[in-house]
């Protein structure tokens, strides 16, 4: 009996596959054809892109500004092709590529292209009225007392100054450029909507993340996950800081206003411990350090030092970033490199993001040899960047002896939680604000914005204001439904961070110990982005992202 239903069913199976499979077959080689005429021509113009952008950044000149611009519109056009674009479309509706890689290959190539199905005249128009915008941001100055001042000219005052009056009109007269860009920034969110709903999103802040590969929802609850671990921490430190600015500024706490926070967003951390890092590094050699950390994790980083531009030069770009040139091992630093800690810092998390790049999996197609999503490769360079304040760290360089480590572990552990509970709690309100903002732009937002800032940041609105403040934030114009990537690359770093401590390496500085360069190859560099990002994470720690290892660093 048993025997006859088995036979029954192999019978049935073997029907379903003859009938199945040459369908399949083909869908599967249309996928493989199509992915070889996409890299035919993307992998020249990729690498000519980053190699013009490269030296632009280095030269600073027209000339090269302009050739940079022609090879990133080239490679922008490719994802213009509507043909290419229904031939994918076709693929995924047919749901017979199955392969995992190709199966990957197609979801990464479709939001690509789909990302490219807007109508030019719609595109044009929408980068005609950023660039009117950008032109105001970069034309303001603050008008105090007859005084042109620039954005870290106020920087400077809300830094230094003790004087309420000036703080105040500081801050004010940095907050005038709200009213110069808040309505065409709204014209521009409504015509960034037309755009995402005519290619099928509910808003443009849905479709950049679903396009980006992330699910709305997903975020948010992470978001949500973050804000319950961090609030009464963070609440407690907030009155920490406010006794401070209270005597500091000889006011009672109930009178400290948004601009006794020396910043102009409150996004980074005041000043209330003092320790200087810098006095650690004036003689070191950042270069000669990085290479001698990375190496001794078992990551080499010669070539890529080799291909980097490291020190300041006229014309060039004066931060910092990585590149892969080609997916194909030339990967390079730009630098601006001076014996301190913040370009320690910068070296740690600028090679971070250089060996994610550098040791990938030369066997993966062309398409999925890049990191799992823009933050996991952050997540990397921030949890190297952190090491650079790390007394054990520091200790183990050989740059400070044992006791000078235990005298500051405290203050800077201190120093650390500081900054990354302001930082996170900043960013709630960024991530909040721009996808209510895309959901419903007639509403009132200059509330909305206080009532974020309220909520998450806890600091009180001046009584009676209603002005744009959140249009004098640039990136809610400019670099739109991005930054909550910023908070996901410190969470990710803490979750890595705490696995590796717990599983991989007994040392918490990492110095020396090539079990952690080991891990990171091949649970994070060689996968590349084969799987999605929250299935590489979980793959390689067991868990799928998660605040509480970012909380249990930093909330206690
Ligand atoms: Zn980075």
């Amino acid at each position: 009996m048993k025997k006859s239903i088995l036979l029954v069913i192999c019978t049935i199976a073997i029907i379903f596959l003859m009938l199945c499979t040459p369908k399949h077959e083909k869908m599967e080689n249309r996928m493989k054809q199509f992915i070889s005429g996409y890299e035919a021509k993307i992998i020249p113009l990729y690498k000519e892109a980053n190699l013009a952008s490269w030296n632009a950044n280095i030269t600073g000149t027209d000339a090269d500004w302009a050739k940079s611009e022609k090879a990133s519109f080239e490679l922008a056009r490719i994802f213009t092709d509507s043909t290419a674009f229904a031939e994918l479309k076709e693929l995924k509706l047919s749901g017979l590529v199955t392969d995992s890689l190709l199966a990957r290959q197609l979801e990464l190539l479709y939001n690509a292209y789909l990302g490219g199905q807007v109508d030019p005249a719609l595109l044009a128009e929408q980068i005609k009225m950023e660039t009117e915008i950008s032109k105001k941001y970069s034309n303001f100055r603050v008008n105090l007392n007859g005084k042109e001042l620039s954005d870290n000219q106020i920087e400077e005052i809300l830094r230094n100054s003790t004087s309420n009056k000036d703080l105040q009109a500081a801050w004010e007269g940095h907050k005038m450029i709200g009213p110069v860009v808040a309505q065409e920034i709204i014209m521009l969110v409504k015509h960034r909507n037309m755009i995402a709903r005519k290619i099928g999103f509910a808003n443009y802040h849905e479709m950049s993340l679903k396009l980006s590969g992330q699910e709305p929802a997903e975020v948010t609850s992470i978001f949500d996950e973050l804000d319950n671990l961090t609030r009464d921490n963070f609440a407690l430190l907030k009155s920490e800081i406010d006794n401070y600015f209270a005597k500091h500024y000889k006011i009672k706490t109930s009178d400290l206003k948004p601009w006794h926070y020396q910043n102009r967003y409150f996004q980074e951390a005041p000043e209330i411990y003092f320790i200087d890092f810098d006095k650690y590094y004036e003689n070191q050699d950042p270069v000669k350090l990085v290479a001698e950390f990375y190496d001794g994790i078992g990551l080499n980083v010669d070539a890529i030092l080799a291909k980097s531009d490291l020190y300041e030069k006229p014309g060039k770009n004066q931060h910092a970033f990585s590149t892969d040139i080609d997916r194909s091992g030339d990967v390079r630093t730009l630098d601006n490199v001076k014996p301190d800690s913040y370009w320690m810092n910068t070296m740690l998390h600028e090679l971070g993001h250089g060996v994610y790049s550098y040791y990938n999996d030369m066997s993966l197609p062309f398409v999925l040899r890049d990191a799992a999503h823009a933050f996991t490769t952050e997540a990397i360079a921030n949890m190297f960047g952190r090491l650079a304040k790390d007394p054990l760290w520091m200790q183990n360089m050989g740059l400070i002896d044992s006791a000078e480590s235990k005298k500051i572990a405290d203050v800077s552990r201190k120093a650390l939680r500081l900054e990354m509970l302001v930082f996170s709690r900043w960013a709630q309100v960024m991530y909040r604000f721009e996808k209510s903002m895309y959901e419903n732009p007639d509403q009132d937002l200059n509330q909305q914005w206080w009532n974020m800032v309220e909520q998450y940041q806890m600091l009180a609105k001046p009584e009676g204001r209603n002005m744009p403040d959140w249009a004098t934030k640039i990136h809610v114009a400019l670099y739109p439904c991005y930054y909550h990537n910023y908070l996901l690359g410190e969470v990710l770093a803490s979750q890595w961070y705490s696995y590796i401590t717990a599983n991989v390496s007994r040392n918490p500085s990492f110095v020396g110990d090539k079990a952690v360069g080991d891990y990171l190859r091949e649970k994070v560099f060689l996968p590349g982005s084969r799987y999605y990002w929250n299935d590489m994470i979980e793959r390689s720690t067991g868990e799928k992202l998660t605040a509480k290892y970012y909380a249990r660093q930093f909330v206690q």
